[in-house]
This record gives C-alpha cells, structure tokens and sequence, in this order.
C-alpha cells in the first residue's frame, strides 16, 4: 500500500505451466518486486502452478488469489474466462481442468495436422519442447515456426499460421461461457470475462456477449489489461455499470521480455468503482 492507500493489484497472469515463461515461484517474486500486492496466477485452463506460487505468496507476503483462465466458445468464436477465489482442489474445478486438458489435446491435434497440411513437419515435437512440463499452446507453435524458419517471427506465425478462424474456436470442442462460469461458480470462486478488446467485436455484439455472460452467472469485466488507452478503459468501466457486472484487472502477463504487458503493468481505477476484489481485501 502507498501513503495514498493504494494496493496494486494484477488478477491476471501465466507461467511456465501454460504459455509464460517464468515457473510460479518467479512469477509470484516478480509480483512483489513490482510492488504488486495482491496476484492471481491464472494459467491457461489449469491450476497446476497453485501449490509452488503459493507457497512463494506466503514465504514473501504477497497475498495471492487462485485462479485459472478458462477458454470457452460463444457464438462460434474463442472467449476467455478467468476464474477468480476457488477453491483448487473442488471436485468440480478438478474435473473441469480435466476436460479441458482433453479439450486443449484435440486443439493440438487439429493444430498438428493444419500445419502438416501446409507442409511443416514435426511441429508436435517442436511446439512440445517448448511447452516443457506445461500444457503446450499456440505461442508454443509459434516458437516452433519461427525456429524452423516457415516464418520470421512470432506474430508472423499468428498471422500467417495460427489465427486461422478454424483453430480459434471449434464448435463443440470448448466448453460454453455458461459451462465454465458454472464450474467456477460451483467452487466457490467468480467468473470473470477476460481482455474484452481482444475479440474486435463490435459494441452491439460486445454487449450480447456480456449480456450472456451475466446470465449465465458471470460477475465481472476485466476493465484493465496491459498497457492500454485511457479512454478505452473508461468506456469499458461504463459498460460494465451498465451491465450491472464488477470490475476485474490483469495485466496478462507471459513473458518479461513484453513490456506491454508485464506484471502489475494496469491502470489505476478510481474508487467509485465496484471492484471485485473489494469483498477479499
Ligand atoms: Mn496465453
Ligand atoms: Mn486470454
Ligand atoms: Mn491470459
């Protein structure tokens, strides 16, 4: 806390048991170094790293929150729901992580294939060597393709390989935002939407998925995220009043090499807002 009685707070970020680079324990001691005061560990459709972050959490006093970064469909395309204070080892949560894995498998799969047919070979392997004990993911690919020189970078793979519509979100391979807010809701935690900018919808479709994401239970916007423009943050604060939904941030942090985006890296909300934190701290 500053003399102001500010806490920073990042309720969004990876390790090396999804896509980041750091494992657990270093992510929870960058937190602190970077004044963050309040974390959620929020891996890609699992909750493997809990017991290494929080153990760090106590050792240096940091408080950390648990939580998972569900991937889900909604209208044909791929959303992200973080999942806030659950409780890890609920039957339910475990259950759900192991359906996602299966879910996370067919993608690779598909992955594999799409590649094969476009002539890259052995990019199971590639992508796996990245991955290392974690769960292997698309940027796991991406390092893959720019290693074997299909393409000069990472974002060139993204672009040219695997944003592909058809890798995105596949009908009926992820489960549905009503599905993965259930789940986080029946361990005892809240359903977040995740980074709503980076799905480029429009306002009027926006708003339907958040709409949707309400009913189905879903508790709050993730407003801040990243380095990001100002305005875009207050317009996404007022969306979130409008839609009676709580406010949530994350910097998404995956790697310390993108400043954009490291840890604690989000912007201060005003204390009129109703974040959903408040009921924690
Ligand atoms: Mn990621
Ligand atoms: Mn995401
Ligand atoms: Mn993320």
């Amino acid at each position: 806390m500053d003399d102001k009685g500010f806490v920073l707070i990042d309720l969004h970020t990876h390790s090396s048991k999804s896509d980041g680079i750091l494992r657990p324990q270093a992510v929870v001691s960058r937190a602190y170094d970077k004044g963050v005061r309040i974390l959620a560990l929020t891996d890609h459709d699992t909750t493997s790293g809990w017991t290494e972050a929080a153990e760090e959490a106590q050792r240096i006093g940091i408080r950390l929150i648990s939580g998972i970064e569900f991937s889900s469909q909604w209208s044909g395309r791929g959303i992200h729901i973080v999942g806030l204070n659950f409780d890890p080892e609920h039957p339910v949560m475990v259950e759900a992580v192991k359906r996602q894995q299966n879910a996370r498998l067919e993608r690779t799969e598909m992955i594999v294939r799409h590649l094969e047919k476009r002539g890259i070979r052995g990019s199971y392997d590639g992508a796996r060597g990245y991955a290392g004990e974690g769960s292997v993911c698309r940027p796991h690919f991406a390092r893959y393709l720019v290693e074997c020189g299909a393409v000069p970078s990472v974002k060139a793979a993204f672009q040219h390989y695997l944003r592909d519509a058809k890798l995105g979100a596949v009908n009926g391979m992820w489960a549905t935002i009503e599905e993965v807010v259930s789940w986080t809701e029946q361990a005892g935690g809240v359903a977040v939407l995740a980074h709503p900018e980076k799905y480029k919808l429009t306002r009027a479709k926006l708003r339907r998925l958040l709409g949707d994401f309400r009913d189905a239970g879903g508790r709050a916007l993730e407003v801040a995220s990243g380095r990001q423009d100002p305005a875009s943050v207050s317009e996404l604060i007022a969306l979130a009043g409008e839609l009676s939904l709580q406010a949530s941030v994350g910097s998404d942090f995956h790697d310390p090499e993108h400043g954009w985006q490291d840890i604690g890296c989000v912007a201060p909300l005003n204390s009129e807002v109703d974040c959903v934190w408040s009921e924690w701290v």
